[in-house]
């Protein structure tokens, strides 16, 4: 009998803008059915050890990753980095610099939240973050719906959080080409994120798929709680027309938050090359 194990390549501790602690995530993943999890915090490894020791623990099999935020042609996009080792020095280096100005970045959003008459957004969001290192604009939306100038994150996001919105500010994170470089040197492979978030436009989008793969990426996310079932079916042509392996992950922040907890994916298109095709897990 073929067995299908529940791999989820994508989720989020409160090494970022995760609500559980990495031991915590790990036990409602091992829980929920997971075989095979990689912690994707953004733009730091800090949540990897104790993961990885959490996941021993429970019998999962463990993999490193991480979620980069990079900015391309002025859009953000998130390359996933898989299976890398946590003490490359490239890439702790490059992650470092990512995260450099996020602490300005949330002065400059809570100034622009005060100018529209919200104030001390900052230490609000800041009281809700594990690590200060690492604010995000999701312990912004957080405090504005604890504060009741929402009903919900994706309102505060929708109102407040998105571009053209006035707590949004504009922000350079690190180049595509260079954030992959730093997840291949670290022995891991480059996924893009949730493509379908990005709103691109057809030639948009096949501009970012041929500057990926010429940057070394190797693989794209197809089934995430970050897209719709439509999605699923678009993103499974494209990863076949551009010779891409395929990702799956919740992209699970937190329980009660966002689209998809662990165990409730459906499994990638049989069509596809996932990429795990080669790691031992793949059985
Ligand atoms: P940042 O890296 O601080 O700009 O925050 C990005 C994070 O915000 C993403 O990783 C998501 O967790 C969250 N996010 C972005 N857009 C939305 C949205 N429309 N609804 C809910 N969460 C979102
Ligand atoms: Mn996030
Ligand atoms: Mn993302
Ligand atoms: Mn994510």
């Amino acid at each position: 009998m073929l067995i299908v194990l529940d791999i989820d390549l994508h989720c989020h501790s409160t090494c970022s803008d995760g609500t559980l602690q990495p031991a915590d995530l790990i036990r409602r993943a091992a829980a929920r059915g997971v075989d095979v999890l990689a912690l994707t915090d953004h733009d730091t490894l800090d949540g990897l050890a104790l993961a990885r020791d959490a996941a021993q623990a429970v019998g999962m099999h463990f993999i490193p990753g991480v979620e980069i935020s990079v900015t391309w042609r002025a859009q953000t996009i998130h390359v996933v980095g898989l299976d890398i080792d946590p003490s490359a020095p490239q890439l702790v280096e490059g992650l470092h610099t990512v995260r450099r100005d996020r602490l300005e970045r949330a002065h400059r959003m809570s100034e622009a939240l005060a100018a529209v008459g919200i104030p001390d957004v900052l230490s609000g969001a800041l009281a809700l973050a594990n690590n200060p290192g690492l604010l995000s604009r999701t312990h912004f939306a957080r405090h504005l719906v604890q504060r009741g100038v929402v009903a919900d994150i994706s309102q505060a996001f929708q109102h407040y959080l998105v571009p053209g919105k006035p707590g949004y500010v504009p922000h350079d994170w690190s180049a595509l080409n260079t954030a992959v470089q730093w997840i291949c040197a670290a022995g891991g492979r480059a996924v893009l994120a949730h493509p379908g978030r990005y709103n691109l436009s057809a030639g948009a989008l096949d501009a970012l798929l041929v500057d990926f793969r010429l940057a070394g990426g190797a693989a794209i996310e197809v089934i995430t709680g970050s897209h719709a079932v439509d999605d699923y079916h678009r993103f499974e042509h494209i990863a076949r027309h551009y010779g891409l392996f395929a990702s799956r992950g919740s992209d699970f922040h937190g329980p009660g938050e966002g689209n998809s907890d662990f165990g409730e994916l459906p499994h990638l298109p049989p069509s596809l090359q996932p990429v795990w095709h080669d790691w031992e897990v793949a059985g």
